[in-house]
Order: structure tokens, then sequence, then C-alpha cells
């Protein structure tokens, strides 16, 4: 049997790697090495404020409204600011801490292993992420990742974003890989799923959270009335979709666990 698949790009963070659990761990060991998680209180609130923070700023970031040396220092000033315990050092102190530890964390999604290991020689497999380079490569490599990915597509390096096409372009000129044999996965909607879509590859959605198991692991249309009915639930979705709906030639899927995809592929 051919398979209809050949090329697969996946997004890095909290689709392979666990960066919810990994960052909860290097912030916190930062701070400690920093003496301020006496200083902050309860650490869960702290990192919840944190991460509404640094989410914000990343999505000014993308849209090229703010800097990555501003992000960096405003990320961690802004959160101890609202957590009303103001920082007497430099927001970049703990920003230079926390993205030291990042990459020596190694916790994996559920089943990214054995997935990737099973992949492994079966397809030709890329990274296609946002994030900043100097933690990026030290991530896969750490985690011992690198044997599993052909190329490693950073957006910091090509000089452009997920969801914008021309990450999406650039990969897939340098793998050789045909569009229509393409699958871009991953678990962010807006970033990498929508990103593809419009680049117009098929795509599965990874959310571990998502709730309509009678559809996980089918391909839909986007112009299919079951995918509406699918994400309905969640208004944005919908709504984002609406306007690609016309010229689409792509299909979307859904799986709330990894090792679906090595059932659907
Ligand atoms: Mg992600």
């Amino acid at each position: 049997m051919t398979k209809k698949y050949t090329h697969l790009f996946f997004d890095l963070d909290n689709t392979i790697w666990d960066f919810n659990s990994n960052s909860f761990d290097a912030l916190y060991i930062a701070l400690d090495k920093l003496q301020l998680l006496g200083v902050i209180g309860s650490y869960d609130t702290f990192f919840k404020i944190y991460s509404e923070v640094n989410e914000r700023l990343w999505d000014l970031y993308r849209q090229g409204m703010m800097t990555k040396k501003v992000l960096s220092v405003q990320r961690f000033e802004e959160s101890f600011e609202k957590n009303e315990t103001p920082l007497n050092i430099g927001g970049e102190v703990v920003n230079d801490a926390y993205l030291a530890e990042m990459p020596l964390q190694t916790k994996l999604v559920e089943g990214a292993r054995k997935v990737l290991d099973y992949l492994h020689g079966r397809y030709e497999v890329a990274i296609i992420t946002n994030g900043f380079k100097e933690v990026q490569y030290d991530k896969i490599q750490k985690s011992d990742l690198s044997k599993y990915f052909r190329k490693i597509f950073i957006s910091e390096e090509i000089g452009a974003q997920k969801p914008g096409r021309q990450i999406f372009e650039y990969a897939v000129k340098s793998m050789n890989a045909p569009k229509r044999s393409s699958l871009m996965i991953g678990d962010s909607w807006d970033v990498d799923i929508v990103g593809a879509m419009k680049f117009g590859i098929d795509q599965i959605y990874y959310n571990p959270k998502i709730e309509y198991a009678a559809w996980l692991g089918q391909f839909f249309s986007t112009n299919n009335q079951n995918l509406s009915d699918i994400l309905t639930g969640t208004p944005h979705f919908f709504d984002q979709l609406q306007k690609y709906i016309s010229k689409r030639s792509v299909s979307t899927a859904i799986i709330s666990d990894l090792h679906q995809l090595i059932e659907i592929l």
C-alpha cells in the first residue's frame, strides 16, 4: 500500500517536548537558585500568573509588535508586579536563569518517544518550531531527540514564524516534500493548524483535552459539515475556519493521544 503521507512536520513544544511541565520545573529551579522562591509566596500561583503573561507577550512577539529582548525582560518583571512582589533585580537576570534551566528539562509529551520510534525510518520527519534558537536545539539534544529529525526549522533562524506561510514553505522546500504528501502535526490551533491549512497542507491537531471523542482520528475537509459540528464547541475555531473554506483542498484530523497517529497514518 502506498502511503498518503511521506513527510511529517512536527511542532516541538507541547507536541513532543512537554513544555508545560518542563517550564514549570525550570522556572522553579531558576527562582530557587536566585533565592526568589521565598519572596513569591505560592509558586503555583506565581507560575499561573507567569504563564498568562508569557502567552500574551508571545502573541505580541509573533505579531511583530514586541522584540525578543523586551519579551524576555517584561514577562518576568510583569509577573512579579502582578504577583505583588516586585523584582529588585532586572527581569533579564531571571530570564537568563530560566533559559539556562529550560533545555536541561527532558520530559516528553506522553507517547511521544514511542511514536517517534515508530515513525523513524518509515517517514521523513522534521520539526517546525517558533522559539529561540539558543534553547530549541539544546532541548532536542538533551532530550535525546536529534536522531528522529532530518531537519529542524526554527522561526528565529528562518526569520519567519508560524502561522505565517513563509516558514512552512521554507520547510517543505528544504525537505523536497510534495505538499500533497506532507502533514503538519501540532498542538496549537491558531499557530500550527491554521498556518498549515492556509499554506495548503493537511494537518493533525493534537489536543489531549478535546472532548469530541467520536470524531477523534478522522480526517475532515474544512468544507465538511462534520468539522463544523466538532468545532462549534469552541467559537473562535469556527470563525477562523470560515475564512478558508472556499479555497480549501486540505483536511484536518483531531487526536487526543499521540498514539493515534500510528493508527491513522
Ligand atoms: Mg506547541
